[in-house]
């Protein structure tokens, strides 16, 4: 059929040349009624009264009626996209107070005598309630100066990786890469979920064979219910390969229950 949406040539159309196809229609209706549903949704958020957000000019317009009016919705999202990188640029800025180390007051060190990184009370106590606890210690108020809290569970790379996280709130690929299963068990030992969801969503997305087991074993730790869904689904359906692997005996012996819930569904699978 002619479409004077989707050809490539609208020249050749017969006049009046405004006749549209099945799939642009149904692709147009969609796009109106997708950005409807947003638009309800944001309303009801700014209209909640625990919400001080007064309501953009994207919400208090009436509902979208045709494309014109979605792509000047989808010129304000850009427009408050673009305010939010600024934003969040700028509170990222604290990130140079780490790394050039300005006006810390508190020494972090590492376990195994590593040595200790400059931090900032104040930015550990608004990160992780555990560290606030810390800090509020005995031992801590009775020695201000030279204060120095440890971290025995991670090494100086994983410390500072961890340091860095908490005043960026974010990590490049390769940093999670390198140390998210120290990273994942210091985000839910010091009470750190924004971190945690960070390494569960790279862990989601780097689950292989090769893995899957150490996976399992972080997400049964860390009481991650959808990441460990997930790596039993993939296991069960690998569980010939990953039986077969030299990592499964070790396994066994280090997770007893883990093997119990893999097995037996594995097995309620294949009896199925
Ligand atoms: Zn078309």
């Amino acid at each position: 059929m002619d479409c004077c949406v989707c050809t490539s040539m609208p020249l050749i159309l017969r006049p009046p040349r405004n006749s549209i196809c099945g799939a642009c229609y149904e692709g147009a209706r969609t796009i109106i009624n997708m950005i409807n549903n947003l638009e309800t949704e944001k309303t009801k958020q700014n209209t909640n009264p625990n919400n001080n957000n007064n309501g953009s000019l994207a919400s208090r317009r009436n509902s979208s009626k045709t494309l014109d009016d979605c792509i000047r919705w989808w010129s304000e999202q850009i427009e408050i996209l673009n305010q939010q990188k600024e934003d969040l640029g700028f509170l990222r800025g604290i990130v140079s107070a780490f790394k050039e180390q300005i006006h810390t007051d508190i020494l972090v060190s590492p376990g195994g005598h590593g040595l200790p990184i400059p931090a900032h009370k104040s930015v550990l106590a608004t990160r992780s309630e555990i560290f606030k606890n810390m800090l509020e210690c005995d031992e801590c108020k009775a020695a201000p100066n030279n204060q120095t809290i440890t971290i025995p569970d991670l090494n100086h790379e994983e410390l500072s990786s961890l340091l860095e996280f908490l005043y960026s709130g974010t990590l490049p690929e390769e940093t999670i890469a390198k140390d998210v299963y120290a990273l994942s068990r210091a985000a839910d030992k010091y009470a750190i979920p924004h971190l945690l969801r960070h390494c569960e969503r790279y862990l989601l997305s780097s689950l292989d064979t090769s893995n899957a087991l150490q996976t399992l074993e972080i997400a049964d730790v860390c009481s991650s219910h959808n990441l460990k869904e997930t790596t039993l689904v993939f296991l069960v359906k690998n569980i010939e390969h990953v039986v077969s692997s030299p990592r499964f005996e070790a396994f066994v012996h280090r997770n007893p229950h883990l093997t119990v819930q893999l097995v037996s569904r594995a097995y309620a699978n294949g009896s199925k």
